[in-house]
Parts: C-alpha cells; structure tokens; sequence
C-alpha cells in the first residue's frame, strides 16, 4: 500500500482524523479541492465535549485561544435595545468537566488551529487537490486526484475516509442513499462574514451577540479576536426566495441589515456568505467495505443548536483509533463496524436534537431559545455498543456505566503533585484505571497505561465508584468489572492480542 490512509477533505473533520493518525504514527494523506481551507464562519458553537477532544489531541490552547466564550444575546426592538439573556448555558462547574463554557468560534479559525496543529505533527494538507473517483475491493482503494495545475495521480490505500461534505463526491460514487432526508425549515437563511460599518457602528458592541426578531430573524455576531461580524437573516418562504438570497450584494446585505434593525449600518465588504435552505439527513450506513463516511458526508443537520461540527469532529475521534487497531495491533476488521454502530445512532440523536431546537426557534418574533445542557455532548456515550462491557455486580443508581464518556477529577501524583485523570489519559493509549483498592498487574501492551494516582479529596471515587475500568483512547468506558481476570479476555476481542 502506498498509504495506509487516504481522507478526502480538510475540514475539522478530516483534520482531527489527520491529526490522530499523525500522532499514531499511521501514513495517511489528506487532500483538498479549495485553495487553502474554508474561508466562512459557518460553524461557530464549540461544545464542551468537543473542547475535552481537543485537549486529548493537544489542540485546546490554540483554539480557545482563537475565539471566546459564547457571548450573552442583546434583544433589540428597532433602534431600542431590550433585554439581555443568554442563549447557551454553561454545563455544571463540576470536578468532571474542565470546559463547562461552550466557546465561538468561527470555522475558517477552527480549521486554521486545526492545520497548524497537523503541521507541528509532521503532516500536512495537500490543497488544491481534488479526489474525483475511486475504485474498492477487499484490500483497499485505489483512488483518482486531480491537482488544481491540471496533472492527476492514481494513489492507492488501504482505507479511504470521506471527509468531503455534505455533496460528498465519496458518498455519491458509492450510491449510498441519504435516509430521512427532509428540509427542516422553508424559510431560507443568510449567512454572512461581513465588515460592518456606518454611523451607528459603535452600537454592536463586540460584548454581545445582537438579535432582532420582529420582522424575521436578524442576528448580527461579531467575532472575538477578528473584525468581522456574522450577519444571519431568515427570509420568508417564497417561490424563487433562496435564489434571490443568493443573489444578496453587499449593497444588498448592507441594506438588510439596516431595514431590519432601523440603525445607520452599511457593509463594507462581504468575507465569505452562503444562503441554503437546513436539511437533515444521514447516510443508510457508515461504513462500505473500505469507505468510511465521516461529518457532514453521513449527516447533515440544522445549525440550530451548534451540532453539527462536533458531531462531525468526535466522528473522526471515534474512527482514528480504531484504524490505527487495525493497521497496527492486527485487531479484526470488525472493530470498525462498530464505528459504524456507535456513530450512527449517535448522529441520528444529534440530528433529531437540531430540528427540535430549530422548531423552537421558528416562533414568529421570540428570536432563537435558550439551548440547554443536552447540546453539549458530555451525555453522548456508547453503553449500547458491542465494544461496551459493563460486568460489575453492583452499579449505583444513575452511576457510571461501560459506554459512557470518562469524566474527568482532580487527583495527585503518589509524589504529591497535582494533576488531573485527563492527564493520565491524553494521548493515544488505553487506560486501566485500577479502583478496586487492591494492587492489579499492568498489563504488558505498551499501548495501555495504568497511572498511579492518589484520590485524596475523592474525587474520582465519587465519579467512577469502585473497579476496573478500562478506558478507550477516546475518553469513554469499554470495560468495567471487579475481576482483573476479564481483562485480557476484553483486549483479546478488541485488538486480537
Ligand atoms: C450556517 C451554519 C452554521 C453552523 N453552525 C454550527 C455550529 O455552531 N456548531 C456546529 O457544530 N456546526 C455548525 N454547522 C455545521 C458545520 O459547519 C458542519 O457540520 C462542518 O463543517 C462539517 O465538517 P466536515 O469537515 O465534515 O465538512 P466540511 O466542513 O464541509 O469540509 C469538507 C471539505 O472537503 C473538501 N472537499 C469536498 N469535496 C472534495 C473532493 N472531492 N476532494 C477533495 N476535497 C473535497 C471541501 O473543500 C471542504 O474543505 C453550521 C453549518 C451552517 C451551514
């Protein structure tokens, strides 16, 4: 094989999974058609899940540093600002959770971080390279790129990830058909990057996300750390109306924006826009063969509720490992059916969350309702995986399963320094996590850790209880059991060792 893994799209989906098989040391290629990366802001919410991901891949500091908290909403009534609410809760500051606060921010900057931190791995995007057709069979791929320069390669792989959108090239050639296709919402939207200016500038202050609902939704967003703002306007259902948002000059959007909210505003300049109509939808299966659909090619949703790029991003999360089994420690090929398995059902969850808070949103003149802790993706987990093994003879009520996500606690180091169980597992290991209060033997594969740490305020008691557990290098629960005898049994099944 030329390359053991060939990712169609450098979007934050094919760039996570790029920056986990660089870590792993997997030969993988990542090729895109555009120029260099997604220039819009399109997915801005980044959930507190996906923020605990980028800690695990050593990319959090340079994202939260590239955007800020999800700012408070400012009501307007024409020129009168109403009241201020917050649109996004926080999650519960708890020792288990380090990023209780969902951040913003803008896509193009997501992606940004994210290449850079491909690059620090020793990977890179190869841009301006578009994948225009493949042929499978049992072993592999063998796949078509196309350079922007007109010259073209045949590259052969053993997996092929389409990490390519929504249009999918990779999920149309396969004939996969999308299921539960539907629009969401009748009413196109605008979304748009633009540089806001006239005389009453001032008054969107960059503190605040402003909002006016009375005649269709205008939301004006400026973004921390850029000079842009985000202009998102809904438009009523007409015939010939997506078009015509379309067709929106900067002129026009200029105009839009001070019709809607009454004060002396103009555009500058448009950065990037894009005006559709939400759809939901999601591939009839995950995984073909060799093809894996990851992100928006095996679901599209409602940005309603900011789901859809950390749905997207904890696709690749979930896959990186699994390959990386099966190409080094000769687990079977089924480990990654059950990406298949888990991620599915997780994103037909997410899917249905989006349209039920994009239908929330649609009351005429309220303007977009509170999102509450069920968007920010700590509560997703596999307990109905195969790979989930929960064999404990006691389980507090409400407890911590096999499948649920890891949380994180406070601890110290036997030498009495303090750290965090995070710390024990980040990176691309597995983790055994010995609570039973007797010693266990570690087991001898270099790619599980047992950390030793000390619970002296109980922290990890009172998230885990007693056992032990097994965690998956993504941050969730494979196996839990009092009997250290079920641990090489577990590992057997998983990586065939
Ligand atoms: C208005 C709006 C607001 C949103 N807000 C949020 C939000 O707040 N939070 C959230 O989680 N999500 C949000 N989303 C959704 C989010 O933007 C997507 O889920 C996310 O971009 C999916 O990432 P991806 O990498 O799978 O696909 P994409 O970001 O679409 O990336 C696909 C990449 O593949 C490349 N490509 C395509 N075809 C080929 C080919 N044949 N060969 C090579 N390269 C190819 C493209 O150039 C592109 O770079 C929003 C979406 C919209 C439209």
């Amino acid at each position: 094989m030329e390359t053991e893994v060939l990712i169609a799209g450098a979007g934050p989906t094919g760039l996570v999974l790029a920056i986990d098989l660089a870590r792993r040391g997997i030969r993988h290629r990542i090729v895109d058609q555009s120029e260099r990366g997604f220039p819009g802001s399109r997915g801005t919410g980044i959930q507190p899940r996906t923020l605990e991901v980028l800690d695990d891949l050593g990319a959090v500091e340079a994202l939260m540093a590239a955007g800020g908290p999800v700012p408070l909403v400012q009501n307007w009534r024409g020129t009168e600002r109403t009241d201020v609410r917050q649109l996004v809760v926080p999650a519960d500051a708890s020792p288990g959770v380090p990023y209780p606060v969902p951040w913003m921010v803008p896509q193009w900057r997501t992606v940004e971080v994210l290449t850079a931190h491909l690059e620090e791995l020793g990977g890179h995007v190869e841009f301006r390279t578009e994948l225009t057709g493949f042929a499978h069979d049992a072993d592999g791929v063998t796949a078509t790129l196309r350079r922007a320069d007109g010259t073209a390669e045949t590259v052969r792989a053993a997996w092929l990830v389409a990490a390519d959108g929504g249009r999918s090239t990779v999920r149309r050639t396969l004939g996969v058909p999308m299921t539960g296709t539907q629009v969401v919402d009748p009413h196109p939207m605008l979304v748009a990057d633009v540089i806001l200016e006239g005389p009453d500038r001032p008054h969107i202050d960059r503190d605040h996300w402003h909002m006016w609902a009375e005649n269709g939704l205008l939301a004006l967003r400026p973004f921390e750390g850029t000079e842009t703002t985000q202009v998102m306007a809904s438009f009523p259902d007409a015939e010939g109306a997506l078009e015509a948002a379309q067709a929106l000059t900067p002129d026009d959007i200029g105009r839009l924006v001070a019709e809607r909210s009454g004060l002396r505003l103009t555009v500058g300049e448009v950065r990037w826009s894009s005006a559709f109509r939400p759809r939901m939808g999601m591939a009839e299966r995950f995984r073909t063969g060799r093809v894996l659909l990851a992100g928006d090619a095996a679901h599209i949703h409602s940005p309603a509720g900011g789901q859809g790029l950390n749905t997207s991003l904890q696709d690749a999360y979930n896959l990186g490992w699994k390959l990386a089994a099966v190409l080094r420690l000769g687990a079977p090929d089924s480990l990654i059916d059950t990406y298949d398995a888990e991620r599915s059902k997780v994103a037909a969850d997410v899917l249905s969350l989006s349209s039920r808070i994009h239908a929330s949103d649609r009351v005429p003149e309220r303007g977009p309702q509170r999102r509450g802790k069920e968007t920010h993706q700590l509560t997703l987990g596999y307990r109905e995986s195969p790979l989930s093994r929960e064999l404990r003879r006691e389980i507090p009520e409400g407890g911590l399963q096999a499948g649920d996500r890891a949380p994180d606690a406070p601890c110290g180091t036997p030498a009495g320094a303090a750290m965090r169980l995070f710390d024990a597992f980040r990176g691309p290991h597995f983790t055994l996590l010995n609570l039973t209060g007797t010693p266990v033997q570690a087991p001898e594969a270099d790619w599980i850790r047992m950390p030793e740490v000390v619970d002296a305020h109980g922290h990890i008691k009172e998230a885990y209880g007693t056992g032990l557990f097994l965690i998956r290098p993504d941050g969730y629960v494979g196996l839990a059991t009092d009997d250290p005898a079920d641990v090489a049994p577990y590992l057997a099944e998983l990586a065939g060792v």
